[in-house]
């Protein structure tokens, strides 16, 4: 028997630092997988095709959904976005871990489908540092900075939906909490009663 591998979420307002956290975290964590969604929106200069994410049109989008193909999905700033759901579904069944990044709509829906998974709320440490996040990426225009600002303060009142927070005031220690999470997570023993049990039966092979 192999130990099941977690779902891991992590959600939290745009600018809140999640791709930032992913990056850094990723590496050092040969069993954790990312999770590339599917997008409606236009690639920013520099994302990759299948790295950042499948850029995909609405009528694609629309599509994937009429074929149940996304675990979760739904509309953010006036885009689609969605977790493919084979991946996800394949990573976990060969026992390692799957790192979704996404909004706190699909963190909820997921919630409902796999209410074992871990769901950690990343929190920016001031609205006024989320505010210079999110002008310091010079990608969005006003309208959309409006958009992901005024969302931000309503998206922190479902913390509560969380197994977790970690607020993200030095990246390098909000790496740490969360792998800590992870780790802890693994060994977490009511989630891992029968895998235990079996290795012991089977005397520790
Ligand atoms: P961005 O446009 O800045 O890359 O992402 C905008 C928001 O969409 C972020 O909060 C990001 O976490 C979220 N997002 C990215 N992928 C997904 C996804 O597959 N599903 C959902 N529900 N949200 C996503």
């Amino acid at each position: 028997m192999i130990q099941k591998g977690l779902l891991i979420v992590l959600s939290g307002p745009s600018g809140a630092g999640k791709g930032t956290i992913c990056k850094a975290l990723l590496p050092t964590m040969n069993t954790t997988h990312y999770s590339v969604s599917c997008t409606t929106r236009q690639p920013r200069e520099g994302e990759l095709e299948a790295v950042n994410y499948f850029f995909k049109s609405v009528d694609q989008f629309q599509e994937m959904v009429k074929q149940d193909e996304l675990l979760e999905w739904a509309e953010v700033y006036g885009n689609y976005y969605g977790t493919p759901r084979k991946y996800v579904e394949e990573t976990l069944a060969a026992g390692e871990n799957v790192l979704l990044e996404i909004d706190i709509q699909g963190a909820l829906q997921v919630k409902e489908k796999f209410p074992n998974g871990v769901f950690i709320f990343l929190m920016p440490p001031s609205l006024n540092e989320l505010r210079s996040r999110i002008i310091g990426r010079g990608s969005e225009t006003e309208e959309s900075f409006n958009r992901r600002f005024g969302a931000a303060s309503d998206e922190m009142k479902y913390i509560s939906e969380y197994d977790y927070v970690v607020v993200n005031d030095v990246v390098e220690n909000a790496c740490n909490k969360v792998r800590s999470i992870i780790t802890a997570e693994r060994c977490n023993v009511s989630r891992n009663l029968e895998y235990y049990n079996c290795l012991i039966q089977e005397g520790g092979k």
